[in-house]
């Protein structure tokens, strides 16, 4: 089944029956960003970034068949879920009417989300705004938004009624819009999301940061200065960092363009991280960097452990390491 409007930021958008909208016990618990609940209205993003973990992890869900019915590839293709806002309403709410989650002691937080990102565009950032109200209306719960577009403060406004409960971070993983561009297809400009915090911050709404995914740098103690002075660290409530893994062929696809945007060394050191060793170098030092400069209670970094290394991040917990 394709929509009815044939594209959305230039790819094809196709729309898919969907049981559920909202997922009561995410794995985005283990990484901090949510109490358990995730909420998406889509399966496949308006945005391409050539890291994202989301082809790798779609590759056999059932929402991904219409893509071969129409020999259309999961990066090039839009997933949108039919009636998005009336199976959330569904999903909240007893058959009598009456809500399932009306505690007030309930203040969990729900994040979206975790396949696409919530305001690729006006029509997605509408989208995301009725699906906030009816979670809002319906339950005493909070909600984290990430994005990598700049229509945060237009949502945050648009949901003003609620700021104690909303809570708006940014993607950046560098600060530079060069390496953003070649890395990340269609998204805003990284020096024009860093704006979209300040304004959101200046205007007293909650945020957080999110130095996700970060390259290899010749300085880190030098980037995470960069990053936390342009994120302003000291007015989020908490900073989420990580840097590249690799799912799928997301690290053949980084590396092929950054060479081909013409960034060579930094196409080179991200290369050399396929060495098990140099990788685990390479994360060890972007999180000690970090320390430096983030306090231990906001930093949240996310590390996928091995065997051998284990050991060295559980030690590291009381600074920020969270193990996945
Ligand atoms: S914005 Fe997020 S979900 Fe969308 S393509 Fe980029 S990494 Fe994937």
């Amino acid at each position: 089944m394709q929509n009815e409007r044939k594209t959305m930021n230039k790819k094809p958008v196709f729309t898919v029956p969907a049981k559920s909208i909202l997922n009561l016990d995410s794995k985005f618990k283990e990484k901090g960003l949510s109490d358990g609940p995730t909420f998406s209205a889509g399966s496949a993003c308006a945005y391409s970034c050539c890291y994202c973990y989301v082809p790798a992890m779609m590759s056999r869900n059932p929402h991904t068949r219409v893509l071969a019915d129409n020999k259309a590839s999961f990066e090039g293709s839009v997933i949108r879920r039919v009636n998005a806002p009336e199976i959330l309403h569904q999903q909240l709410h007893y058959a009598d009417g009456r809500p399932r989650y009306a505690d007030p002691r309930d203040t969990r937080v729900v994040y979206a989300s975790p396949l696409v990102d919530v305001g690729a565009n006006l029509e997605l950032a509408r989208e995301t705004i009725e699906l906030c109200r009816i979670i809002l209306r319906s339950t005493h719960w909070q909600i984290r938004l990430l994005s990598k577009s700049t229509l945060l403060p237009f949502i945050a406004r648009e949901l003003n009624d609620y700021r104690n409960r909303m809570i708006y971070g940014v993607s950046t993983g560098t600060p530079d819009d060069g390496i953003a561009a070649a890395i990340e297809a269609g998204t805003s400009k990284v020096s024009k999301r860093i704006e979209s915090l300040h304004q959101m911050q200046d205007e007293g709404y909650r945020t957080f940061g999110m130095i996700c995914p970060s390259l290899p740098q010749p300085d880190y103690v030098a980037f995470s200065k960069k990053m936390c002075q342009a994120l302003r660290i000291e007015r989020c409530e908490h900073v989420w960092c990580e840097v590249i893994n690799v799912r799928g062929q997301s690290m053949t696809r980084t590396v092929t363009a950054l060479q081909q945007a013409g960034y060579h060394d930094c196409a080179c050191q991200l290369a050399a991280t396929s060495n098990r060793q140099v990788w685990e170098d390479y994360a060890r030092a972007t999180f000690l960097a970090h320390t430096q400069l983030i306090p231990a209670g906001k930093l949240r970094f996310l590390q996928y452990v091995t065997a051998e290394s284990r050991q060295w991040w559980s030690q590291q917990t009381n600074k920020g390491a969270i193990l996945l």
